[in-house]
């Protein structure tokens, strides 16, 4: 499909699918990069595997193999895309520079034409492009480079952020043309760029999703999370800085141009949710900012209580934290079955509360006769926090205390996380004391911003919290924002 050779294009069938319980938020994606003098495979597809959490839907590996760009990209996990009895892969796969992506869709359909890495032949040659992130004026810079001739094959909006930096590339070279391309990007865009031979990784100027470049052995990586350098026993090096362009190669990493934003806004659902707990983002570590929210909690909204016991896994560091501050005993009352963690067509809400059931139970001696304290990281359509209540007080507990993590979210992300509509909060438009009725629970709390941003160590403007406050850092149409766009002045 790509090139005289034949380069290999490898896909499952198309299919539909729905979160399994459309409960918890989830991430865009995840992107990695690597360039080395030996295979670049095996690094692409740990760091896949170490990233799996971003993104279940679909996986995808491009490498530049000296001629030609290879690609295979398909539906499902990275182990049921990549799998190890392939033997052949890494032959296919070869060459010593490449990309890789995970997703989970925000942004066009849930297809394998809207996987990563996007690949195309260009003017300059082969360009491929992972993207975590959304493009919020994607329909406008379409529409222009259709007039101009471009023609698309998918809906995604990383096909427009690819299409745009071709054009400009093509008509004034890398470093301008990339350049040109960030003037006219809006919204959340962390990269990896493959063009023919040569690495590169891009950040959006409000830095809003991670990324960051370490080493291990002999090649130099760019990951969404640091936690790709520990598992590939290298080391983290730093951040891409919001707004920076490096280049990736054998020897090390070159800044090619920075052009970042007056202020910083970082995802907070980064740290309160989504990033592996052993990943540093901008500088914070996840565990440590988990740990510090829920020992927040406990100092904010303390109550008696015999147990605190998490909502498995993502509330459990938070727990942790609220038990040691707190010194009420943490304790495993929730149990997670792992294999049921999957995403499944979940056409009905009956399917969809027997598909929490099937993902949760409590244990009967840790909950019976006790006041418990129920942490969570956030509340979002509020089914499974009211299953869970309800399951509790089955099991004999005489008290049920809710903690949530993170503020009350109200409003939809548009850079690159799948809450899209302000009906499906639990927390729009109602009061805390309505929401602990709904969800039947003797007492709830949320953390504040204030607590929240100190938890994480961070100023508060140098964080989106748009989904907690309605206002922006970029101006959505028919929304608040707090910081003026500038980048046409770049
Ligand atoms: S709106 Fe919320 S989820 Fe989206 S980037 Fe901002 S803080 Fe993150």
């Amino acid at each position: 499909m790509l090139d005289r050779r034949g380069a290999l294009t490898v896909v499952s069938p198309p299919q539909e699918q729905e979160n399994i319980a459309g409960q918890k938020p989830n991430d865009h994606c995840a992107v990695v990069g690597t360039i080395g003098r030996t295979s670049a495979y095996q690094n692409l597809l740990i760091s896949l595997k170490s990233l799996q959490h971003r993104g279940q839907e679909s996986a995808g590996i491009a490498t530049f193999d000296g001629e030609v760009v290879q690609l295979k990209k398909g539906m499902g996990l990275v182990s049921e895309v990549f799998s190890e009895r392939d033997q052949h892969l890494q032959t296919q796969l070869s060459g010593n520079v490449g990309i890789a992506h995970t997703r989970y869709s925000t942004e066009g359909s849930k297809t394998i034409e809207n996987s990563g890495p996007f690949v195309i032949s260009s003017a300059i040659g082969y360009i491929a492009l992972s993207h975590n992130g959304e493009i919020t004026n994607a329909a406008k810079l379409k529409d222009e480079l259709k007039k101009k001739g471009t023609a698309f094959m998918t809906t995604s909006d990383s096909e427009v952020l690819l299409m745009e930096i071709a054009k400009d590339i093509g008509d004034n070279g890398i470093v301008n043309g990339l350049r040109i391309a960030m003037s006219k990007l809006q919204g959340a865009y962390s990269c990896s760029i493959m063009m023919n031979d040569r690495l590169l990784a891009m950040r959006d100027p409000y830095g809003i999703r991670p990324l960051s470049v370490g080493r291990a052995g002999d090649h130099f990586i760019v990951a969404s999370e640091s936690c790709v350098f520990d598992v590939l026993e290298g080391e983290f090096i730093r951040d891409v800085k919001p707004g920076e362009v490096v280049e990736i190669t054998p020897d090390g990493i070159e800044t090619l141009f920075s052009v970042p934003a007056k202020a910083t806004a970082h995802c907070m659902f980064e740290w309160v949710y989504f990033a592996r707990p052993d990943s540093i983002i901008d500088g914070t570590e996840v565990f440590q900012s988990r740990l510090n929210i829920g020992k927040m909690l406990a100092r904010q909204d303390p109550v008696p209580a015999d147990v605190v016991i998490a909502v498995p896994d993502s509330g459990r560091t938070q727990a942790l934290g609220y038990s040691m501050e707190s010194n009420i005993p943490y304790n495993e009352g929730l149990i997670k079955n792992r294999y049921s963690d999957r995403t499944f067509i979940m056409p009905s809400q009956k399917a969809r509360s027997r598909a929490i059931k099937l993902k949760l139970n409590s244990v009967r001696s840790v909950i019976s006769g006790q006041r418990v304290v129920l942490v969570d990281d956030s509340i979002v359509r509020g089914n499974t926090i009211r299953h869970i209540i309800t399951l509790l007080r089955n099991q004999g507990a005489t008290e049920v205390h809710v903690r949530i993590g993170c503020p009350p979210i109200i409003s939809p992300c548009y850079f690159g996380v799948d809450m899209k509509t302000k009906d499906q909060f639990l927390a729009s438009n109602k009061t805390v004391e309505k929401i602990r009725e709904e969800i039947g629970a003797d007492s709830l709390s949320y953390l504040t911003i204030d607590s929240l941003t100190s938890s994480l160590g961070k100023p508060s403007d140098s964080l989106c919290v748009g989904c907690l406050t309605g206002s922006y850092p970029i101006s959505i149409t028919g929304e608040k924002y707090a910081l003026q766009s500038e980048l046409e002045n770049y």
